[in-house]
Order: C-alpha cells, then structure tokens, then sequence
C-alpha cells in the first residue's frame, strides 16, 4: 500500500481517531484546526456501545479510565430536591449503557487524550481553515485561510455539525442537512456547592424546560438549561453575542425553583459557556471524489442521543479500515464505508419528537404525571435490567473485521 498524504480539517473527537489509524497505518497526515489552540473545551460527553470496542483497539482505554467522570446515575428530582426516579449506571461491564454511561468524560480530556497520542505522528495545524478546494482526478487542491496552496490525496471533512466542507461537496439543490429536534441546550460550570454529589440531576418545570446538573471534580459542576422550542425567533439568539444569549437563558427561566437561581448566578462569571440547537445532521451521501465526510459533520445523531462521540469513533474507525485496504480507489474505500456505517447510524438517528413532548411537559401537572411514570418504571429497576441484558453493541453491529489490513496487526 503506497502511503497517502491526507488533510483532516477539523481536530476534535473524530478528526484524531481517524488520524490515530491513518498514522498508524505510514499514511502522511495533517490536520488543521480552525480554533488557535487545541480545543479541549465542553461539557461531559460519553463513549458507549461500539465506540468503547473502538477505544479499546485503540489501546486508549486505561488512559480514557482514568479520567472518566465518577458518575453513579440521575435523578429526576423535584422543587425540594427529592429524587422522583433515579436510574444507576450500568457498572457490571457486561451488557448496555444506561442515560449515565460507565465512561462519561469530559471533551476537553478526551480531546486532549487524543491529541496526546497523535501529536508525535500527526501534523496539527491550528488556527488554519480550508477556505476552497478544487479535486482533480488524482489528487485535491487545497487554499488554506493562512494563504498557502498545497495538494492531497484525500481530504477528510471532520469540522463538526455545521461542516463547511459539507457545504462544499453538497449539490446546489441538496435539502437541508439539518433534522431540527425542536429543542435547545446552553451549558455552562459553576463552582460545586454541598448538594452536588455524583448523581446527576434533572428538575423538570412547566414550559417544556428542564434544569440539569452534573458534577466533574471537587470545586466545579455543570450546570445544563434545556428547553422545547421550535422558534425562528430562539434560532437567532444563537447568532447573537454571548452576552445576549446569557440574557436570554436567564429571561427564560429566573425564579423556575430549585438550583436555577444558583446555576443563573454562576453563569454572570462562568468561563465556559456554550449554546446549541439541538439538531441531527442527515445528507444522502457522505463523500464526493476524493472528499470524505466524517463525525458529526456527516451524520451527527445530536446530544439527545448520547451517541454522537462514538459515532465518530466507530466512523474513524471503518474509513480508515476503507482507506487502507482501497488506497487505490478512494471512491471505493468511501463507497464501502458509507455501506458499512450507514444502517449504524440510521439507527441511532431514530428519533420520536414527540417523545420530547412527553419527557419535557407544558404543565406542572404533566411534570407531576411524568415523575409518577417513571418513578415507577426506574423502582422495578426496568431501565437497569434492559442494559444489563441487552447487546453491548449497539444494534447488533460489530466492528469489521480489518485483521487483513495493517490497522489492526499493529495495536
Ligand atoms: C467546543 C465544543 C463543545 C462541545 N461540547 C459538547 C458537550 O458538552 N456535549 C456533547 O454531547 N457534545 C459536545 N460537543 C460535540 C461533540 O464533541 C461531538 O458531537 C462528538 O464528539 C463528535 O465529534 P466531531 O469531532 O465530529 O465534532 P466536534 O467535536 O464538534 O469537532 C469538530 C472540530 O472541528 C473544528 N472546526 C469547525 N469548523 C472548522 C473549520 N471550518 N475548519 C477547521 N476546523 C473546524 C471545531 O473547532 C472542532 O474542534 C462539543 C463540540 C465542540 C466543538
């Protein structure tokens, strides 16, 4: 297999995984950043099902242990603090993951666990974007925001939800890659008080608003504001500034009751503040020529999912797979891992809206309802047992098998 020279544009979770194994396998690889330093910012993300196996081939799974966030389950609680329904971690190391995954991470540590077993193979460039490209018949051609031309055998679109390099392979006429889920999610740290202990936390109030807390080390905590809202009016707040958005979040829910007032307080100095739409990225195809789509900027399944981290990782995973064994024939490496990973992620995009509906109720009655439901459903344990005895992997889906090809002989 002659080695490729390949550009990554994009360096947060699958960007890496893929360069990982495209290193691996004496591939020539570069990966630009748009952010000017290595963005290892977020909240708790989790690694489940396929993406765990991925990590595990990997060799990354005692460094990814070690930092894993001590988290034993969540509450739904109520105004006092009550717990109304807990579901636990499944810890047993066999069988599913339940809401609180037995490797729930911080993204800044898993971006930083990735990068620090790239950086000595990979060459990462931050600050830098694609700005355009032109694709001939044997190789890219490649403008850098930077000023710089330079040519490669494939270039690989990993630049998160709202991928420009999408844009570009899309036809003019190409629907709208987004799946909007109706809802939106601003996050911020706070410093951790008494209260928050490793259960996670959720206090449902009317209006279709939820207010969550999780806790990831002894002096912060994460403080999450999610609400239903299918709004232009709402979309815009995101475009604003940070200042305007913080005013908005606060608007929208001061005096809701339990932590609300503390979490809203927290957020007039908080450092780490970020706001999304919660949105599924769904396009017919993922690649065109010698251009790739990968991660979230080719099918992000959304946070609700809590699968868009190893989506990433299993889709790392089979491109490089693809790549290694059709060096020759990209289109055929793409073509063979849209056909692999397709069905995966057509499964982890079902979504149900109006299951929105019943988990985030209008009234304080249909909050009093839902507590009752699943108070009782999580005291006959049903949400434990389903994940104990379920596949680990989800859907069924194992990994291929690329025993043949160097990516798997070398770890
Ligand atoms: C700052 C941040 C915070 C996040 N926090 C959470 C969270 O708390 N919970 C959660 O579930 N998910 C979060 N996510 C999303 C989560 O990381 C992804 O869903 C998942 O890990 C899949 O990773 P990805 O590499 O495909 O996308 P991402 O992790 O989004 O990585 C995309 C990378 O591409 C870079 N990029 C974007 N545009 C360009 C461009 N034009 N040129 C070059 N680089 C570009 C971004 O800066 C980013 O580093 C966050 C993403 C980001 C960027």
């Amino acid at each position: 297999m002659a080695p490729l020279k390949i550009l990554i544009c994009g360096g947060g979770c699958a960007g890496p995984s893929l360069a990982f194994w495209l290193a691996r396998a004496g591939h020539r690889v570069t990966i630009v950043e748009r952010f000017p330093a290595l963005r290892a910012s977020g909240a708790q993300i989790d690694i489940r099902a396929q993406g765990i196996e991925v990590v595990k081939r990997m060799g990354l799974i005692d460094v990814v242990r070690s930092k894993v966030v001590d988290e034993a389950g969540m509450s739904m609680v109520d105004a006092n603090n009550t717990p109304k329904a807990t579901v636990l971690a499944n810890k047993t190391g066999k069988g599913a993951q339940t809401v609180t995954s037995e490797f729930e991470i911080m993204r800044g540590d898993l971006v930083r666990i990735l990068y620090d077993a790239t950086k000595d193979d990979v060459d990462y460039i931050f600050g830098v974007t694609v700005e355009r490209f032109e694709q001939y018949e044997d190789h890219v051609e490649v403008h850098f925001s930077d000023g710089r031309t330079d040519t490669f055998d494939l270039l690989v679109g990993a630049d998160g939800q709202g991928s420009r390099i999408r844009k570009a392979i899309q036809p003019a006429d190409a629907p709208e890659p987004y799946r909007r889920l109706g809802m939106y999610m601003f996050y911020w740290f706070v410093p951790r008080a008494e209260m928050d202990t490793n259960l996670a936390k959720a206090y449902h109030c009317p209006g279709g608003r939820v207010v969550m807390s999780r806790s990831h080390s002894p002096t912060e905590a994460q403080a999450y504001f999610a609400f239903r809202d299918e709004s232009e009016e709402t979309r815009s707040i995101l475009k604003g500034s940070v200042e305007q958005q913080k005013e908005f979040v606060t608007q929208k829910f001061r005096g809701a009751g339990w932590q609300t007032d503390r979490f809203l307080e927290g957020l007039k100095t908080t450092e780490n503040f970020y706001c999304q739409e919660i949105v599924q990225v769904r396009t017919d195809t993922w690649y065109k020529n010698r251009v790739v789509l990968l991660g979230d900027a080719g099918y992000c399944p959304s946070p609700l999912s809590g699968m868009g981290t190893t989506a990433g990782f299993f889709g790392a995973y089979v491109l490089a797979g693809e790549i290694n064994r059709n060096s020759e024939d990209l289109p055929q490496a793409f073509a063979n891992y849209e056909k692999t990973l397709r069905p995966f992620i057509d499964e982890i995009q079902v979504f149900n809206k109006s299951f929105l509906r019943c988990m985030f109720p209008d009234t304080q009655w249909g909050v009093s309802i839902m507590h009752f439901i699943m108070g009782t459903i999580c005291f006959l344990r049903i949400p434990e047992l389903v994940a104990r005895f379920s596949s680990e992997e989800r859907g069924g889906w194992k990994l291929p098998d690329f025993s043949s090809s160097v990516q798997d002989q070398q770890v």
